[in-house]
């Protein structure tokens, strides 16, 4: 599933391609990823429009365009477990794909079809966006906060930080990642932990994230980014995807358990 750091690489790539560039023409192979609004409406809307300006928060991406009378809308992309955003040549599995004034098509690909795109006036209006917590890199999230927070709550702490209500953008990836560069317990609640602990896992979910920004992602399953190539983060994981391996830091063995229904990746002696 795109986390944070992907989408925020996909955001990028698109820049550099999509904005600026009319949509003239919009092939749909897969309607019932298209949540809103109807068919027809979305269609009419879209055709004619320019893409002005790509917003991300969280793990959705939103491309804000103005249309041929003059409305700006967004086309929201949530791309929940396999959805991509490539930028290309026409591809004839992708569900939706958007010709551009430059003879090129952005493809909206996803083999599960769990993403949803709507095009609505406000993405503020989206319930996503209007429960989402802070964005870890955003200048607004600030340790003190975190702390607070974290102190408050019975949770235990992986699945707390996968919480999109408690904090934006981190998945299954970078939560268990962040937790072993912070040598914390997944499993641990996180009312226990303690302010220097806490402080120490806020500074390593924003270096996580930033390294796999660099890194254009993590593609440990499906994920590409706006051209349609691999991330390369998945080379530096520490215990995301390597159960059974030794830790990297003391060589004991990597244990996978279930935390809130996900797979949970840790080590035991490094992690307390
Ligand atoms: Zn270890």
């Amino acid at each position: 599933m795109p986390e944070l750091p992907e989408v925020e690489t996909i955001k990028s790539d698109l820049e550099k391609v999509i904005l600026n560039k009319k949509i003239t023409d919009i092939v749909i192979h897969r309607a019932s990823v298209i949540k809103e609004p109807g068919l027809k409406k979305f269609k009419s809307l879209l055709i004619n429009s320019w893409c002005k300006k790509i917003i991300r928060r969280g793990k959705l991406l939103a491309i804000e365009i103005i249309t041929h009378q003059k409305e700006i809308y967004f086309l929201a992309v949530h791309m929940r477990m396999t959805g991509q955003l490539v930028y290309g040549k026409e591809d004839p599995k992708s569900r939706v794909s958007f010709k551009l004034s430059n003879g090129f098509y952005l493809c909206y690909n996803d083999q599960r079809t769990l993403g949803e795109l709507r095009l609505v006036k406000d993405i503020r209006g989206l319930s996503v966006i209007k429960n989402m917590g802070p964005e870890p890199l955003g200048e607004d999230f600030k340790a003190d906060d975190f702390i607070r927070d974290i102190s408050v709550r019975a949770a235990r702490i992986k699945p707390l930080l996968l919480d999109q209500k408690f904090i934006a953008g981190i998945g299954n990836i970078y939560a268990v990642e962040a937790l072993f560069s912070s040598k914390i317990n997944p499993a641990k609640k996180a009312c226990d932990l303690n302010a220097r602990e806490a402080k120490v896992l806020f500074k390593n979910i924003k270096g996580t994230l930033r390294k796999a920004i660099k890194c254009r992602g993590s593609s440990f399953s499906n994920y590409r980014d706006g051209y349609g190539n691999k991330g390369t983060f998945s080379e530096n994981f520490y215990v995301y995807g390597r159960k059974g391996l030794p830790c990297l830091v003391c060589e004991n063995s990597i244990q996978r358990i279930k935390l809130g229904g996900r797979g949970t990746y840790f080590c035991s002696k490094c992690q307390k």
